[in-house]
């Protein structure tokens, strides 16, 4: 059976719960994700998106990610927190924000993306698949 995962922004704003299996974990290392997340990489969860109940103001922005393709960036308006990732190509999934989990023990990690713009003072787990580029 699928594990029930929940989470949310800082401030509690946003809510969400999803009751699935995540499709791929992965660690990005793009500059966009760096940026949105003001750190080395983002820890993405994606999920079925119908799996989601999401509640809160979600505001979005979008970018053109490394991948050519359009990323919307979800986040909360009143905390900033970074949630949830629309990522063009993959309308299936919702990407979340490993942070946010109220348990993130549950991120397992498979690979790590964009590795060729991964920082110097970024020690990546060796163990995990690299790929420089998105696949
Ligand atoms: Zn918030
Ligand atoms: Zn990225």
């Amino acid at each position: 059976m699928a594990q029930m995962m929940s989470g949310g922004c800082a401030c509690r704003a946003i809510r969400y719960e999803c009751e699935a299996d995540p499709v791929f974990m992965l660690n990005c290392h793009c500059r966009d994700c760096q940026k949105a997340n003001g750190s080395a990489f983002a820890a993405i969860l994606a999920v079925p998106v119908a799996a989601v109940r999401l509640s809160g103001e979600t505001r979005y922005y979008r970018v053109v990610g490394d991948s050519g393709h359009p990323v919307d960036r979800g986040f909360c308006q009143a905390c900033g927190s970074q949630v949830t990732i629309k990522i063009g190509r993959r309308p299936d999934v919702l990407g979340l924000q490993a942070g946010c989990l109220d348990d993130p023990s549950v991120y397992r990690p498979t690979k790590d993306l964009f590795t060729s713009s991964a920082q110097s003072w970024d020690p990546m787990d060796r163990t995990l698949k690299k790929d420089p580029k998105d696949p």
